[in-house]
């Protein structure tokens, strides 16, 4: 029933905000963050802003105390329309320490409780093709690449992501990155040992705010074949689970030099992605996919028959008020 939900939303476009609660050690009592209800959030301003309230709607909204499981169970219908040969993109979107990562992919220290999104959603797609083996015969296999500095390189790759990768027009058997290793996988244990491989190689550099920040996009591609075993028809259907760049301003931390250019390309690469969203829900004509290599990369899952969900993530703290109303308007212009 949620899957036809989801259909009936507009362009197949969802948005959710997800807060992250108070770290260990900071004091709870600052929050910016008042009344959430399932879709709506009011966020209290302080002075400099107009001193008040604003209010914000979505999809759904998770509070700081919502669970990995809780917020994956919201997903889970995406990841089934997969199996049958949709394509969808799951985006993390916020300022770095907003728990992008967290939502994505888990904390440092992973327990069953802490999986993130891509975990489950591997997990389920391994759960559900074997409930259908005697009907449809899966192949799942994945691909890991990061953008840095509008540069595409192999995250799954044991001599390190050095290697430029082009990304390819009319997708060759629906790899946007055929040059990208492509790794078939049939158990969780394996895609944990991957996604560590991934975690090595990604770009990562410290910043002012968080020294586990990272200034380039990374992208899990989960792809599905099915051949329905009566027939010998095969679908196809693909997932990206992208980690964005933290979408905070330049300013915030002190960029200079490479930080600079680094902020640049996120800036750029984050717009272009919001103006291809912005597009496709105002059912506009023209989709401006060509602006920068992420919306190359996921042009085929963007828009058409394909299902986009963006988990917008905010901090709650009131030093960040200002990253978390231009998250909270960039996320409103998509949703
Ligand atoms: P980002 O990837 O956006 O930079 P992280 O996911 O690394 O942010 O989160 C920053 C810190 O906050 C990490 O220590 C992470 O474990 C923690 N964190 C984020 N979201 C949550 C959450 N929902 N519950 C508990 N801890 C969280
Ligand atoms: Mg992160």
């Amino acid at each position: 029933k949620l899957y036809n939900q989801v259909q009936d939303l507009k362009g197949n476009i969802r948005v959710y905000c997800r807060v992250r609660p108070f770290l260990p050690g900071q004091s709870s009592s600052m929050s910016t963050v008042g009344h959430i209800d399932d879709g709506n959030i009011m966020i209290i301003t302080p002075s400099k802003y107009g001193k008040g309230h604003k209010s914000f709607s979505f999809n759904k909204v998770f509070g700081p105390f919502a669970t990995q499981e809780e917020v994956f169970s919201d997903t889970q219908p995406l990841i089934r329309s997969v199996l049958d040969g949709y394509n969808v993109c799951i985006f993390a979107y916020g300022q770095t320490g907003a728990g992008k990562t967290y939502t994505m992919s888990g904390p440092n220290e992973l327990t069953e409780e802490s999986f993130g999104v891509n975990y489950r959603a591997l997990n389920d797609l391994f759960h559900i093709s074997k409930q259908r083996k005697d009907t449809f015969c899966y192949e799942i296999a994945v691909q890991m690449i990061e953008i840095y500095n509008e540069q595409v390189r192999d995250l799954l790759t044991n001599d390190g992501p050095q290697k430029r990768l082009d990304i390819h027009n009319s997708s060759q058997k629906g790899l946007a990155v055929p040059n990208a290793n492509l790794v078939p996988v049939t158990s969780t244990t394996e895609v944990i040992e991957l996604m560590n491989i991934g975690q090595k190689n990604r770009a990562v550099s410290a910043t002012a705010m968080n020294d586990r920040s990272s200034r380039s996009h990374s992208c899990l591609t989960i792809h599905v074949q099915g051949r329905e075993l009566a027939s010998g028809a095969v679908l196809r259907g693909c997932m990206h689970l992208v980690d964005l760049a933290g979408s905070e301003r330049v300013n915030k931390s002190e960029a200079k030099g490479d930080r600079l250019k680094e902020a640049q390309h996120i800036n750029k690469s984050l717009s272009a992605l919001g103006d291809v969203i912005s597009a496709l829900a105002q059912k506009s004509s023209h989709i401006p996919y060509r602006n920068s290599k992420l919306t190359q990369l996921l042009q085929d899952s963007l828009g058409g028959q394909a299902k986009t969900l963006m988990f917008v993530h905010i901090s709650p703290e009131a030093d960040a008020i200002s990253e978390t109303l231009s998250t909270l308007k960039f996320a409103e212009r998509v949703a």
